[in-house]
């Protein structure tokens, strides 16, 4: 999965600009902080972008001061799979930042012309070449402070051929008690994880929705 950030980096106050007083600067600030993905060049003519608000609209957008155009920007779907081998779940530890190094389910950024389905199998594919008959959805969680949604589905592994690629360091099976629960590299996979041997033990699986603050 490229370049995927559930935790945009704090923005330091001290770059903000402008605002004569503690309302208006956090207000400033709070409004940056729900923005991790901000344009400098416009995508139609490549001129520098300038962020306000569009006349009939309600909310700051990147709009270009050469041709005019105005560029929409709106969260990101992030689809991965709980790969699972008898009483064992498949991580795939990053070899890519951020958290290079941290294991994760198999996961990434959905792309143009796939279903979340296909993309998470994609990705399971492309990150542990896991052989999977892909199940139902398991879990929605919003991050809103990154602008993403993660779908994770549930999988069934058909065998333990494994074969991972260039964003993967190595994948591995763990009962519950080895999952490396310190080494986890995102909070979405966590929680997934977390609510995949609760439903185990109560012996039924849902759909599970949340938000990750
Ligand atoms: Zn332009």
């Amino acid at each position: 999965m490229r370049n995927l950030q559930p935790f945009p980096s704090a923005r330091s106050a001290a770059s903000v600009q402008g605002g004569n007083d503690d309302a208006t600067q956090h207000a400033r600030y709070t409004r940056r902080m729900f923005q991790p993905r901000r344009m400098k060049h416009c995508r139609v003519c490549g001129s520098l972008v300038t962020y306000r608000i569009p006349e009939d609209d309600n909310r700051d957008r990147a709009v270009c001061d050469a041709c005019g155009e105005i560029h929409y920007e709106n969260p990101i779907n992030v689809v991965g799979t709980v790969p699972v081998w008898g009483d064992q779940v498949l991580l795939c530890r990053r070899n890519i930042e951020p958290r290079k190094g941290f294991w994760t389910l198999p996961a990434g950024f959905m792309e143009l012309g796939e279903s979340t389905a296909e993309g998470a199998s994609r990705e399971t594919d492309e990150e542990a070449g896991a052989h999977i008959e892909l199940g139902p959805l398991f879990t929605i969680l919003n991050v809103v402070r990154a602008g993403q949604v993660h779908l994770f589905y549930l999988a069934r592994m058909l065998d333990t051929h494994l074969a991972p690629g260039p964003e993967t360091i190595e994948a591995q099976l763990f009962s519950e008690a080895e999952i490396p629960w310190p080494e986890i590299a995102f909070r979405t996979v966590r929680t997934t994880l977390e609510h995949y041997f609760a439903d185990r033990r109560a012996g039924r699986f849902g759909v599970h929705t949340g938000d990750i603050s």
